[in-house]
C-alpha cells in the first residue's frame, strides 16, 4: 500500500500517553451507518483483557448507545456487529509498518466498518508500554473516504485494561470508536475525545457532539418557524373548561330562580 500518514492513537491510564499522528485531512465513512465488529483470531483469542469476544460485543453495544448515537446534529449511527473469525495476523501482527507515522500493514486492512481485536503483540511494536490500551487506525482508505479501521485493543500479558471497570472499558472503546470514524484529540477536558482522564468519561461532551455533527452532519428539514403568543387556544382542554365554566353559571342561576341557592 502507497505510505500514507494515517491515525494512530494511543490511550494510557494513569500516566496518560497520548500520541496523535495525524494528516489533518477530514476522512469519513461514505455512509450513515457503520458497524463495529469483533474480531476472533483463529488462533489467538482475547486471552488477558478479562473479558471474552462475546461481552467486548457487549461492550461496544453499550458504547455506541451512551455516547455517540445521543448525538443529535449527527446522522452516523454506530451498531454492534458480530462476532466475526479473522485471520491470525489480527492477534499477532504489527498495525503499522514503519517509523514515527503510521504505515499501516495492509495485512491488516479491513474490508469495511470498524473491526476490533486483541493484540498480543509478540514483537512489542504496537505497545510501547502496558499503559497504552489501545491504538486505532483507519486502515482502508479510497480518497477521502474511510472503508475500513482496526482497532487494536492491548492484549498482552501485562496490559492495564483488564484493571478497568466495565464503565471504563466502554467509554475506552467509545473513544477508540471516535477515531476509528475520524475524530482526533479533543483539547477540551470535559470531553470524551480527549487525549485523558479516561475515568470521568461518563457522557459525549458538546465538543465530542461538535465533532461527529461537522464530520456527519444531519440534513434538517427546512421549516417555517413561528412564535405563538397564545398557545392555550388550541388546547381542547381550554374549551371543555369554558363549558364547564358555563354549565356551573347557569345552574347557579337557576337555583337562584328557585331560591334554592345555597348559602356559604
Ligand atoms: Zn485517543
Amino acid at each position: 500500500m502507497k505510505a500514507l500518514i494515517l491515525f494512530v492513537f494511543f490511550i494510557s491510564m494513569a500516566q496518560v500517553q497520548a500520541f496523535t499522528l495525524n494528516n489533518s485531512a477530514t476522512l469519513t465513512f461514505n455512509k450513515n451507518e457503520v458497524k463495529v465488529n469483533i474480531g476472533n483470531a483463529s488462533g489467538r483469542p482475547c486471552t488477558n483483557i478479562g473479558v471474552d469476544e462475546n461481552e467486548l460485543l457487549s461492550i461496544v453495544s453499550d458504547a455506541v448507545d451512551q455516547y455517540w448515537n445521543r448525538a443529535p446534529t449527527s446522522r452516523l449511527k454506530l451498531r454492534a456487529g458480530s462476532v466475526k473469525s479473522v485471520a491470525a495476523a489480527y492477534g499477532t501482527g504489527d498495525i503499522c509498518n514503519s517509523g514515527t507515522s503510521c504505515d499501516p500493514n495492509p495485512a491488516l486492512a479491513v474490508d469495511s466498518d470498524i473491526l476490533i481485536v486483541c493484540n498480543g503483540d509478540p514483537s512489542d511494536h504496537n505497545f510501547s508500554s502496558a499503559g497504552v490500551l489501545a491504538i486505532t487506525v483507519p486502515n482502508n482508505i479510497s480518497g477521502k473516504d474511510i472503508l475500513g479501521s482496526l482497532i487494536m485493543i492491548n492484549d498482552k500479558t501485562t496490559n492495564q485494561f483488564k484493571y478497568k471497570s466495565r464503565d471504563e472499558k466502554i467509554s475506552i472503546i467509545a473513544h477508540e470508536i471516535g477515531h476509528a470514524f475520524g475524530l482526533g484529540h479533543s483539547p477540551v477536558k470535559d470531553s470524551l475525545m480527549y487525549y485523558a482522564t479516561v475515568n470521568m468519561r461518563k457522557f459525549l461532551g458538546a465538543d465530542d457532539i461538535d465533532g461527529i455533527s461537522y464530520l456527519y452532519p444531519k440534513q434538517q428539514p427546512v421549516t417555517c418557524g413561528s412564535v405563538d403568543l397564545n398557545p392555550d387556544k388550541k388546547n381542547p382542554n381550554t374549551w371543555l373548561g369554558l363549558f364547564i365554566g358555563f354549565v356551573l353559571i347557569a345552574l347557579l342561576n337557576q337555583l337562584r330562580y328557585l331560591k334554592l341557592r345555597p348559602r356559604f
